[in-house]
């Protein structure tokens, strides 16, 4: 086993990775910007080594940077975490090509799926559905249209290189059609410097369901179940729960048989995701493969028992699985909500600022994973996302008490944040039900916020 990793990455993913590696005995190297020296992980790590300036770019993603650091400061691996270079095949190859060892699939993994046009023509080919569509790149506006006219609108046309929801448009007929590729096509570029484009089918308010998968190094790979990651605004997920109460015993046999399938077929090794949208009729399409632990890969943790960081170190440094298939039981539902320093009445715009207090709860079947701490500061050069809590209980509707008792628990001075409007969710019926899909916030969020507005009145 390793005796010191860097992890390359901040927040609360970084406090994730440390509190594991403590308690496997492994000493930890973290690499912070000038902005997180005094952060809460930079407190709790063995050691931090200053990496750059706070702009991302010059520090989180500065590859020869990181990569010096963790030489000099004597580890063998390097832990990404999830965002930043988590999910860049030229980042893992140079870990490997300086003697460390890259906790993640091989480069040659992340880069296959990191294509995601490649990696949908590859799961065709192994027999994993996949939404109706484009067979390649896109050539030209031109091609699109073809393409739509054929699978039928709407349409989405997606960047190949895309992730974080972005470089994806809809065109729900063929006047929307050559917008939807000019603009997919300038945001693919500006965020990916990739432009490449594809085209799906629109599904229309799907679920998306993805496949937790592990993989080691011997060949041996198994699912974890499934989790329900509909709760989405702008394609960005905001609550996550596992397990997907509207899939029937049988479709989640087969949805976990063609998840496993897909990571067979690339010999998937370490945590990954195969992601999926469900229709209306119970069919299911492959969409993504995302090659790294995920933020909400806890909700997985909750219902398995099964440590993910700690089975990823594990298989990074040689060892097989610590279980096998038949050893996965699920127990109970979790729910994860995703607290973000955002203002939902000013359309979510990011809140950084200073947090003179906060308070988390907990308590039987309660989980926050956070680097929040009173007199922290939560930074304007970061994702917004400041904690995540992550309930578990028998039921779906035993957690979704549980999430509301844990939402109105948590104070967060100074900054404002959407745990008001995670917790009105937590009331919203057709939520309650089960009612919900990828469309469910565009419809409700406007709704959602009345709600707020008028609950704040009252209490004023
Ligand atoms: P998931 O939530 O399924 O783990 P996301 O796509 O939301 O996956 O990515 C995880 C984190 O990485 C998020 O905090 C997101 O902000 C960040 N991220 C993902 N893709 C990008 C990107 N292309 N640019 C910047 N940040 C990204
Ligand atoms: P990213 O790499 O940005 O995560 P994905 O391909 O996973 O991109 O898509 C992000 C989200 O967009 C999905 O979670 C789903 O809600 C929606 N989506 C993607 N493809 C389709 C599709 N063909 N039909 C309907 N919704 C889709
Ligand atoms: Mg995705």
């Amino acid at each position: 086993m390793f005796k010191k990793i860097m992890i390359a990455n901040r927040g609360e993913i970084a406090m994730r990775i440390i509190r594991c590696c403590q308690e496997m005995g492994i000493d930890t190297v973290l690499a912070v910007s000038e902005e997180d020296r005094d952060s809460l992980p930079a407190q709790f790590a063995t050691e931090t080594v200053c990496i750059g300036p706070a702009r991302a770019a010059e520090s989180y993603l500065n590859q020869p940077a990181l990569i010096t650091a963790a030489k000099a400061s004597g580890c063998e691996a390097v832990h990404p975490g999830y965002g930043f270079l988590s999910e860049n095949a030229d980042f893992a190859q140079a870990v490997s090509e300086n003697g460390l060892t890259y906790i993640g699939p091989s480069a040659d993994m992340i880069r296959g799926m990191g294509d995601k046009q490649s990696a949908r023509a590859l799961m065709k080919k192994h027999g994993v559905p996949v939404v109706p569509g484009s067979d390649g790149i896109l050539k030209d506006a031109a091609e699109a249209r073809k393409v739509a006219e054929k699978v039928g609108y709407p349409v989405l046309v997606k960047a190949t290189a895309g992730g974080g929801g972005r470089g994806m448009r809809t065109a729900f007929d063929s006047s929307e059609i050559e917008d939807a590729y000019r603009e997919a096509q300038a945001e693919a570029e500006a965020a990916f410097g990739n432009g490449d484009l594809y085209l799906e089918k629109l599904i229309v308010h799907p679920h998306h369901i993805e496949v937790q998968i592990l993989g080691d190094q011997n060949g041996h790979i198994v699912h974890l179940g499934e989790r329900d990651c509909s709760m989405q605004r702008r394609n960005q997920k905001l609550i996550e729960e596992a397990p997907a109460d509207i899939l029937t015993k049988q479709q989640r046999a087969d949805l976990c048989r063609a998840a496993v399938r897909a990571a067979k077929a690339v010999r998937y090794v370490s945590a990954g995701t195969v992601e999926f949208v469900l229709d209306h009729e119970g069919n299911f399409y492959f969409i993504e493969m995302n090659t790294r632990i995920q933020v909400e890969h806890s909700v997985t943790e909750m219902v398995t028992g099964i440590d993910l960081v700690k089975e990823q170190i594990r298989i990074a440094s040689g060892q097989d699985l610590s279980f096998r298939q038949s050893d996965v039981k699920l127990r109970g539902h979790a729910i994860e909500c995703r607290i973000n320093a955002e203002d939902p009445a000013r359309n979510f715009a990011p809140c950084p600022g200073p947090v003179p207090f906060v308070h988390m709860p907990g308590g039987f079947g309660v989980r926050v994973e956070s680097a929040l701490f009173s007199g922290c500061r939560i930074s304007p050069y970061y994702d917004s996302m400041a904690a995540k809590i992550i309930v578990q209980a028998p039921g779906r509707l035993d957690a979704i008490r549980k999430m509301r008792m844990a939402l109105e628990e948590m104070t967060v001075e100074g900054v404002t944040t959407n745990i008001n409007f995670l917790y009105l969710l937590m009331f919203h019926h057709d939520y309650m039900l089960g009612n919900f899909d990828t469309s469910f916030l565009g419809t409700h969020t406007e709704r959602i916020l009345k709600w707020d507005r008028e609950s704040r009145g009252k209490k004023k």
